[in-house]
């Protein structure tokens, strides 16, 4: 069982229901009505990027919203994301209305701008995916499409689990277990690896980056060059859910500890531990196609920018859950087929519960550790020099 004991931050005051029920989104409809509100109310100026052709299950637009509240001319500019990874969405939106609500725009320094990038998988959101609409992991998509892609020649042996695993509990705990089995005969480098980082081979498979750069991913450099080739320094947070302790944020940068990046995040959040390749376990695997990655790339061919970027998860359940969870939404979008709609349903609940947790006392959790996390992202990119 992972540790479900909360921290609490007796600076900022409790969070109570109506505060919760304001600021976190059953749905994607929901979320993108309330963040659209709330930058009408703060004077922001959105731009919505919508998706050429596809639609939410209630017929709704589909769009990736980018708002912008500072002078055009900023120099320094704070970004904050989410929704890479779909239905992780809601938590960092609703850390984004929390901020928003409390007066974060009004309290920015003098030439500096913000930048906010709503739903940077509006697909996924809407569905209930962490994948995107053509079962593409996103954080793995930002590869050079110009070279020969990344081979990961041990992922055939998870897409045969993969193609095995049910989604009753002995399934899944059978795919657990076979992962464990390969771990055990290749080292967990190596099993990790195969499952995690990136493979262009299997569209069907986990960890798919695709085969070419995502509409998502064709947004969001144009959303970079509409609002950063003039900045001079960028500090961007991309939040997700799912990895660390249950309601800890848990920090993720991906260039090693010997970087500036490495140096200057962890000057900005003393209190926190920047995780740069020991994610899962203490083994450090090479992800391929890291969506901040590529944008640092796409920001640098622009300007010469000094960007750090990075990773903040909320944590959720244990790592095996987890594991299990992506088994259960390649499932739901590549074979789910004709089975029972209850068990369909009961297998896409689960799989949001483990990404966004309904529990009011997790919800609170996150509320409490991302206000402090906002001020000393815009105090720290203020004095970054
Ligand atoms: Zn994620």
């Amino acid at each position: 069982m992972p540790d479900t004991s909360l921290p609490g931050n007796a600076s900022y005051p409790p969070i109570g229901d109506a505060a919760l029920s304001r600021l976190f989104s059953a749905t994607y409809s929901e979320g993108r009505q309330k963040f659209l509100k709330a930058c009408r109310n703060n004077d922001f100026a959105v731009s919505s990027h919508h998706h050429p052709s596809l639609k939410g299950p209630a017929g709704e637009d589909l769009a990736m919203d980018a708002a912008w509240f500072g002078p055009d001319t900023a120099s320094r500019v704070i970004v904050f994301s989410c929704g890479t990874h779909g239905l992780e969405a809601a938590p960092g939106a609703a850390t984004i209305l929390q901020w928003l609500e409390t007066g974060g725009p009004n309290h920015l320094p003098d030439d500096m701008a913000v930048l906010l990038i709503h739903a940077i998988n509006p697909y996924g959101w809407a569905w209930a995916h962490r994948i995107n609409e053509d079962g593409i992991d996103l954080n793995r998509n930002f590869a050079d499409w110009n070279k020969a892609l990344p081979e990961n020649t041990a992922y055939k042996d998870i897409h045969r689990l993969l193609m095995d695993a049910s989604m009753d509990e002995a399934g899944l705990n059978r795919f657990v277990q076979g992962f464990h089995e390969l771990a055990a005969q290749k080292g967990m480098n190596t099993a990790l690896t195969s499952i995690t980082s990136g493979q262009y081979d299997f569209p069907d498979g986990l960890s798919f980056g695709g085969d070419a750069l995502s509409w998502s991913g064709e947004v969001l450099f144009q959303i970079a060059r509409d609002h950063l080739s003039q900045a001079e320094k960028i500090a961007h947070i991309d939040w997700h859910t799912g990895i660390g302790d249950y309601g800890r944020a848990h920090f993720i940068l991906d260039e090693p500890k010997t970087s500036e990046s490495y140096a200057v995040l962890s000057g900005w959040w003393p209190d926190h531990t920047i995780h740069c390749d020991d994610v899962v376990e203490g083994v450090s695997i090479f992800y391929n196609g890291i969506l901040l990655e590529g944008l640092r790339k796409e920001i640098r061919s622009l300007n010469s920018a000094q960007i750090v970027n990075v990773t903040i998860e909320w944590g959720t359940y244990a790592v095996e859950q987890m594991v299990q969870a992506l088994v259960m939404d390649n499932w739901l979008m590549q074979r789910a087929g004709n089975s029972p709609s209850a068990q369909i349903d009961a297998v896409r609940s689960e799989l949001i519960e483990r990404f966004y947790p309904k529990s009011p006392d997790w919800r609170r959790a996150i509320l409490q550790a991302s206000g402090p996390i906002y001020d000393q992202a815009i105090k720290g990119l203020n004095s970054w020099n």
